[in-house]
């Protein structure tokens, strides 16, 4: 199926079922109304030029509108390129140039974005730039043309075939510099599909979707798997707020929550959280990063998500790979990202030889089957880095499957500290700091020493009303729990961690930050 088939094939069975609820401004469409306004931006889309393979941008943060445009484009076999909502005029350039946007579809501002002052600053020096839309403006609703002729949009939609590029994502620059991953429809269907039938969605679900849509996460595990199932999309606010998010789960009575982790820490921080009736949670997804086993117990006991899932995976590979199951062992379901997903193979091996490991030793993930992306964009020599002659995809992450195939992810190689000539995973610290009543969240870095190669520093966050942690405290607290080589020797409380706007916690950053702290 191509995105736009398989969309019309859920409104035709589930016309006057809800489709999309934009809670913050109380606008909701039926899939008949949303395939109105998708069929009338296809028009004007064609109308305007745009056709297959032609680069379409997406400027704003979670709306309606994303998801008019995310479906529009795929009817008429237009590349959406997804742009972070939190870009500057900078990193805005190189993605337009980089991707050879022709039309740029934008939200006039939000926050301390102006959008439309960024187009026009770099406007000049993004050659193949055509055309800019502003929502809400003339410019975009001259482009919905409800008046327009059906016939040519049915012979478009026929032009196109499962395997187009139809979606450029650029990764969350957790790691350096952004690189757009190109994904076609056989890839991104068939993931949002694979991942709601692991939820066992049905036409009955409802999914609150706090997470962007200009990442996969939320454009494909959340408005794919719904669409595929004739689910409904609830867009709690435009950005993530915790209580926006609690408040629409209760007024739309959400089956299904989604978040990284960050996110639901935030959630069941809220002050009156238990005044949130969430009675109606029966599912959801945690992912994106390591997911904290405590966390997870809390998403599960006190918001009642008893059959959540974990799900791991990248934007290269649309992005699931693996997923917990609800009828796999709370350990499986807390400490583990369940196992490969249907029609996709894993496999753990040793970075250096490239030889499988033995079971249970840590080793680089790699992922193979139908959601491996076509390639990063107009970048062979990174993709030939990346996806092996084999198809393997080469995650960078490290993790170890025990022998019914679950797999956890022990950290990325790049985050992993190499201590005195020990290999030492922040995560396995983190997750044992989590367990000290007064810490709200908890990072781990390496900083360069000279007597060791690298030292531990952990960052923490403090509950509400907690006095800070010195580093003496930490260190007792940790002292015949831990190792000693794993055991912080320095400790930086914060409010905050740096993050990215997809909730990732940036390590580079705090290493840089670290470093300079000691220097
Ligand atoms: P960049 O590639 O630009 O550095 P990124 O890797 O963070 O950024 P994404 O594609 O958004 O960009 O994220 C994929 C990564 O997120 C994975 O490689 C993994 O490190 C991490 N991740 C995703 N899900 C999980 C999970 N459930 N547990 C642990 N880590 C996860
Ligand atoms: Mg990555």
């Amino acid at each position: 199926d191509t995105i736009g088939d398989n969309f019309d094939r859920t409104v035709a069975a589930f016309a006057d079922r809800d489709a999309l609820v934009d809670h913050a401004s109380g606008r909701r469409w039926t899939y008949g109304e949303l395939a109105a306004q998708v069929d009338a931006l296809a028009l004007g889309l064609l109308d305007a030029g745009i056709a297959k393979g032609d680069r379409v941008g997406i400027w704003a943060p979670n709306c309606a509108e994303w998801t008019f445009v995310q479906y529009a484009t795929a009817k008429v076999g237009a590349i959406l390129v997804n742009i972070n909502p939190a870009y500057r005029s900078h990193e805005l350039e190189y993605v337009l140039n980089q991707a050879g946007v022709r039309m740029i579809i934008c939200a006039p501002e939000f926050k301390t974005s102006n959008y439309v002052a960024m187009i026009d600053e770099v406007r000049s020096s993004c050659r193949g730039l055509e055309q800019v839309v502003v929502l809400g403006s003339d410019t975009w609703t001259t482009l919905l043309r409800t008046d327009g002729d059906r016939a040519a949009l049915v012979d478009a939609q026929a032009q196109l075939s499962a395997d187009d590029a139809i979606n450029i994502q650029y990764t969350s620059g957790t790691t350096g510099f952004p690189k757009g991953a190109t994904l076609s429809h056989h890839n991104i269907l068939n993931n949002g599909f694979f991942v709601g039938e692991l939820c066992n969605y049905t036409e009955e679900d409802r999914i609150c979707i706090p997470v962007p849509f200009y990442h996969c996460f939320g454009m494909v595990m959340g408005n794919l798997a719904a669409t595929s199932h004739g689910a409904t999309m609830v867009i709690p606010a435009p950005s993530f707020e915790p209580r926006a998010t609690l408040a629409a789960v209760q007024a739309e009575r959400c089956t299904s929550l989604y978040g990284v982790p960050t996110m639901f820490i935030a959630e069941l921080a809220e002050p009156d959280f238990e005044s949130f009736d969430l009675s109606s949670l029966r599912t959801g997804i945690m992912a994106g990063s390591p997911c904290p086993v405590e966390v997870m117990k809390q998403v599960i006991e006190r918001m009642g998500m008893r059959e959540v899932s974990i799900c791991y995976g990248m934007t290269e590979t649309s992005p699931v790979s693996t997923q917990t199951r609800p009828h796999d062992t709370i350990d499986q379901r807390t400490a583990t990202v369940g196992r490969v997903g249907p029609h996709l193979e894993s496999k753990i091996v040793d970075p250096a030889t490239g030889l499988t490991v033995p079971r249970g030793e840590p080793g680089e993930l790699c992922t193979r089957g139908y959601s491996v992306m076509l390639g990063y964009w107009e970048n062979a020599e990174k993709t030939a880095e990346a996806i092996d002659s084999a198809r393997w995809m080469h995650t960078g992450d490290i993790g170890t499957m025990d022998d019914d195939g679950y797999i956890a992810i022990t950290g990325r190689i790049k985050d992993m500290v190499i201590r005195g000539g020990e290999n030492v995973y922040p995560r396995e610290i983190e997750e044992f700091l989590y367990t000290h009543p007064d810490i709200l969240d908890a990072q781990v870095v390496g900083v360069p020493d000279p007597k060791y190669g690298e030292e531990l520093m952990a960052w923490i966050r403090m509950k509400e009303g907690a006095a800070p942690l010195d580093a003496a405290a930490v260190r007792e607290f940790c002292t015949g729990k831990l190792a000693h080589y794993k055991i912080p020797r320095y400790v930086h409380v914060v409010d905050e961690f740096p993050m990215t706007v997809t909730g990732k916690v940036r390590k580079v950053e705090m290493r840089e930050k670290s470093i300079a702290l000691l220097s």
